[in-house]
């Protein structure tokens, strides 16, 4: 039910970035607040999380500060708790909160000039390894708001993370970008595009088309309210480019149905085509040799990761993927399969024993099959750095990985692939018996965010939570590692038959 909030709302910095990106996503969100998009998901969560602890980790590389420690929807105490630290003139106020010009802007640090000369400083810490474009004017916000507020703004600078730090050395954990002059740049449009935002407002729902902006710089909440595309529609064309599906659309192609039928395609776009439109799922007669690769012994494997800000362990850098477990199935000789995995499930370093473990596992395979296997070879290549011991054994098995994916991609096209070679998309239409509804934890990125809650929290959690988070990532991961040999079944069974009735 949309709110009264309008006529009387002020921005804040994130609501004038949404804005920014587009008026009918900052209508909603200041209207509908409530509304189930705005739930943040575990995945985002989670960034938040780690952004605030960047946030904070931040205030030790400009020391002497201030803290304005009151939560953050306190704005108006947080604005005269500001007002008052101000008094005192410290070197720099961490989170410091202003309002001018109905719009609040809080401060990751305000530093005072070299020197202690009156200008100030504004630094926007952002998680980030490096400085993007959208992080411009989000500093020109709090810039503009700090100066309607009556203080003098000399500088303005983006402290990210820095993609070559490694632990243990943290000294330097960040980079500070000066940007200044880009600032100054996009200030010149921030008053406008306030009123606007403002005005906007305070009337109805505005009309928005939808478009590459819904994406960019960020993905809007509202892709579902918005993007009500027909089945098939020519966007889900395998990995096509915006300015393509819009070419299409002009031309009255909405959907594969629509494309004339001498258009030149692309081999995976016209596979594509050829199946959507025949209703069938089609197998090129090359699939049998791209099968051949795959001999065995066999073993199935599949590494699932944890990203942190901040490393934790030696060797490692910001944001690092790193492998904290994994799921394995063999095929002994009676052609049964054997199970393997291990998880970390504390906050020690894992890499030590899932190394130990994946080289058992994986050591009599001739060929260790993997789906998008440059993830698995770079997650053998870090153990192999964090494991010299076992560098010898990792690299082998990294020499044995064949990929499922392009074998794929490149000789069959199922309708409901939907656009997408992901295994999350493969699995159910090649193999409808075994999908990933059925499991608690059923794709990657909340498998990491709950890797990550097991390993850090977990010492924290009920036995039996914890018992019960532990078994839902472990039936997560060997999904995938089975997912991996049914299909390769089903592959086999494919050879010879190009193209197979659905209906
Ligand atoms: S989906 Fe696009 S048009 Fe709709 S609210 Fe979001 S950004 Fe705006």
């Amino acid at each position: 039910m949309p709110s009264h909030a309008g006529a009387s709302a002020k921005l804040s910095k994130s609501r004038f970035l949404s804005g920014l990106q587009c008026h009918k996503q900052l209508w909603w969100r200041v209207h509908e607040p409530e509304a189930a998009e705005l739930t943040p998901t575990k995945a985002l969560q989670n960034l938040f999380a780690q952004g605030a602890q960047v946030g904070e980790r931040a205030r030790r590389y400009v020391p002497g500060g201030e803290l304005i420690d009151l939560p953050f929807y306190q704005l108006d105490n947080k604005v005269a708790a500001t007002r008052e630290s101000l008094r005192r003139d410290p070197p720099a106020l961490y989170e410091a909160a202003f309002l001018a010009d109905d719009t609040y802007a809080a401060v990751d640090i305000l530093e005072r000039g070299p020197g202690g000369a009156r200008g100030y400083g504004v630094i926007e810490v952002k998680a980030s390894n490096s400085l993007k474009p959208e992080h411009i004017p989000d500093v020109a916000v709090q810039v503009h708001v700090l100066r309607q507020g009556g203080l003098s703004v000399e500088r303005a600078e983006v402290m990210h993370l820095n993609p070559d730090c490694r632990h243990p050395d943290l000294s330097k954990l960040f980079v500070r970008e000066d940007v200044t002059a880009a600032v100054e740049g996009a200030l010149l449009g921030v008053p406008d595009q306030i009123a606007a935002q403002l005005r906007m407002l305070g009337g109805p729902l505005p009309d928005v088309p939808i478009g590459e902006h819904c994406t960019k710089p960020y993905d809007c909440p509202f892709l579902d309210r918005c993007w009500k595309l027909p089945q098939h529609h020519v966007s889900t064309l395998y990995r096509i480019e915006r300015r393509k599906v819009l070419e299409y659309e002009a031309d009255g192609y909405a959907t594969i149905y629509d494309l004339p039928t001498d258009l030149e395609l692309s081999a995976i776009h016209a596979r594509q085509v050829q199946a959507v439109t025949s209703g069938r799922l089609v197998a090129q007669p090359a699939l049998a040799g791209a099968l051949t690769g795959f001999d065995g012994p066999l073993a199935f494997l599949d590494f699932e990761t944890v990203a942190l800000a901040i490393p934790r362990y030696a060797g490692c850098r910001p944001w690092e993927n790193m492998p904290v477990q994994f799921s394995c199935h063999t095929q002994g000789r009676s052609g049964k399969y054997v199970h393997h995995e291990w998880i970390a499930d504390g906050p020690e370093d894992p890499r030590p024993a899932l190394a130990e473990a994946v080289v058992r596992a994986c050591g009599g395979a001739r060929h260790v099959v993997a789906y998008y296997a440059s993830f698995e070879r770079e997650c053998l290549k870090q153990l192999a750095q964090a494991v010299p011991d076992l560098a010898r054994e990792l690299h082998a098995i990294g020499a044995k990985l064949v990929d499922l994916l392009p074998v794929i991609r490149n000789n069959v096209y199922h309708p409901d692939f939907g656009g997408s070679f992901s295994i999350k998309h493969v699995l159910p239409a090649l193999v409808p018996s075994l999908a990933y509804g059925d499991l608690e934890i059923n794709e990657g990125e909340t498998a990491s965010v709950e890797l990550q809650r097991l390993m850090f929290d977990g010492g924290e959690m009920r036995l039996q939570e914890r018992a019960r988070l532990r078994q839902a990532l472990l039936s997560y991961c060997e999904r995938d590692s089975w997912a991996m040999v049914k299909l390769l079944e089903r592959l086999r069974g494919l050879v010879g038959a190009e193209q197979l009735e659905l209906f």
